[in-house]
C-alpha cells in the first residue's frame, strides 16, 4: 500500500507552514544580510511578496525540522540549568525591522546573572563538520555556505536591538546530535552593523516611494525567489551559456541524477577529506597498517623553465565552458 499516509502528512505540513508565513510589510532580521547583496529583493518582499516563488514542500520540511530542533535545544539548555527569557517578536520601528531572536540567557548554571542573545541553529552533518571549525562571527561571514553568512548579521541586529554586547549561536548536528557554539561581540562588528542599518534605511526609503531599485544580475540571483520576475528570460551573465528549460523524461532523468548526487555529496566530501588527510600524513614514507598499505613513491616529471618573453610569444586565450551545479532550494 502506498499513498496512504504521506500525501496527507505533506498536505498538512504545507498548510501548517503556510499559515506561519510572517508579515512581509517589515524588514526581517533573518534575511537582513540580503540588503548587502541586493536591496531590490528586500524591497520586493515588502512591496510585492506575491511575486516571490512559492516555497517548496521540501523546504517547508527542512524549516519545520529546524523549528523542532530549536525546541529541543531550548529544553536541553533549561535542563542544563540555564535560565532563559523568550523575548517574543520585538519591533525596531526606526528601521522598520522585526526581530526574531530565539532566546536570551539571563542566568547560567552557576547562578551568574547574564544577558546574552541566543539563537539555535541546526544543520546537516556535512555542514556541521565545517561549522565546528568556526569560532567567530568573522568565520561565519567568510563561510562558503552563503546562508551561514546571514547568521552573524541576524545576531548583530538582535544584539543591537536589545543593547546586548554578547551574542551566542548554538549549532546542532541534526543527525549526530553534536553541538558547537560561536560567540560574537557587538563592539567587534560596529562597522558591519552600521552598513547593514544604513542600507536598511535605503530599503525603507524605496518602499515608502513604492519602487524597488533596478535589477542587477549577481551570482546570488540564482538563489533568489524573484529570479523569474527580475529576469523572465534569464539573460546570461557575461560568459554564461543562455538558460533553457528542459522538461518531460529528460528533466525527470536529470533531476533523479541531481538528487542522488546531492545525497552522495556529504559522503564524497568525507571520502576526499579522509583520503587527502591520510595521503598528506605519509608523503615520503610507506607504511603497513592493519590490512592496508600506504605507499609513497617518488615521481619525476619533466618540466620546462620558459623565459617570460617566449611564454608571451606562444600565449593564446583558450575558451571553454566550466559547469557549476547550483541548488536553488537551499534555505536562506
Ligand atoms: S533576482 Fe537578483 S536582482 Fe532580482 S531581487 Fe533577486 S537578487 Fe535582486
Amino acid at each position: 500500500m502506498s499513498g496512504y499516509v504521506v500525501p496527507f502528512l505533506d498536505e498538512a505540513q504545507t498548510t501548517r507552514m503556510r499559515a506561519e508565513d510572517f508579515d512581509r510589510s517589515k524588514n526581517h532580521c533573518h534575511d537582513a544580510a540580503w540588503n548587502l547583496l541586493c536591496k531590490r529583493r528586500q524591497c520586493l518582499f515588502r512591496l510585492r511578496p506575491d511575486l516571490a516563488k512559492e516555497i517548496e514542500l521540501k523546504n517547508y520540511q527542512r524549516m519545520e525540522e529546524g523549528h523542532r530542533q530549536e525546541a529541543l535545544m531550548r529544553q536541553e539548555m533549561v535542563d542544563a540549568g540555564f535560565k532563559l527569557w523568550h523575548p517574543g517578536r520585538v519591533e525596531w520601528e526606526e528601521f522598520e525591522l522585526t526581530n526574531e531572536i530565539d532566546d536570551m540567557i539571563t542566568e547560567n548554571p552557576k547562578g551568574e546573572r547574564q544577558k546574552i542573545v541566543l539563537d539555535y541553529k541546526s544543520c546537516d552533518p556535512y555542514v556541521f563538520r565545517d561549522v565546528r571549525r568556526m569560532g567567530s562571527y568573522d568565520d561565519l561571514l567568510g563561510s562558503k555556505y552563503w546562508w551561514l553568512k546571514h547568521y552573524p548579521i541576524q545576531m548583530l541586529l538582535g544584539q543591537a536591538r536589545y543593547k546586548n554586547q554578547e551574542g551566542l549561536l548554538v549549532f546542532k548536528d541534526k543527525s549526530g546530535g553534536g553541538k558547537h557554539e560561536v560567540f560574537g561581540l557587538l563592539d567587534d562588528h560596529k562597522e558591519l552593523l552600521r552598513e547593514v542599518l544604513a542600507r536598511m534605511k535605503e530599503v525603507n526609503k524605496h518602499v515608502a516611494e513604492h519602487k524597488a531599485p533596478a535589477a542587477v544580475r549577481i551570482p546570488e540571483c540564482e538563489k533568489c525567489e524573484f529570479l523569474e520576475f527580475c529576469f523572465p528570460d534569464s539573460p546570461p551573465m557575461e560568459g554564461e551559456a543562455p538558460m533553457k528549460r528542459i522538461s518531460g523524461e529528460e528533466a525527470a532523468s536529470v533531476i533523479t541524477s541531481l538528487e542522488r548526487m546531492a545525497e552522495l555529496e556529504p559522503l564524497a566530501k568525507e571520502y576526499e577529506d579522509l583520503k587527502g588527510g591520510i595521503k598528506s600524513m605519509f608523503k615520503g614514507e610507506s607504511v603497513r597498517v592493519g590490512d592496508w598499505i600506504i605507499k609513497s613513491t617518488q615521481v619525476q616529471k619533466r618540466a620546462y623553465k620558459v623565459p617570460d618573453e617566449i611564454k608571451k610569444e606562444y600565449e593564446y586565450i583558450n575558451t571553454y565552458f566550466t559547469v557549476r551545479i547550483i541548488s536553488v532550494t537551499r534555505p536562506i
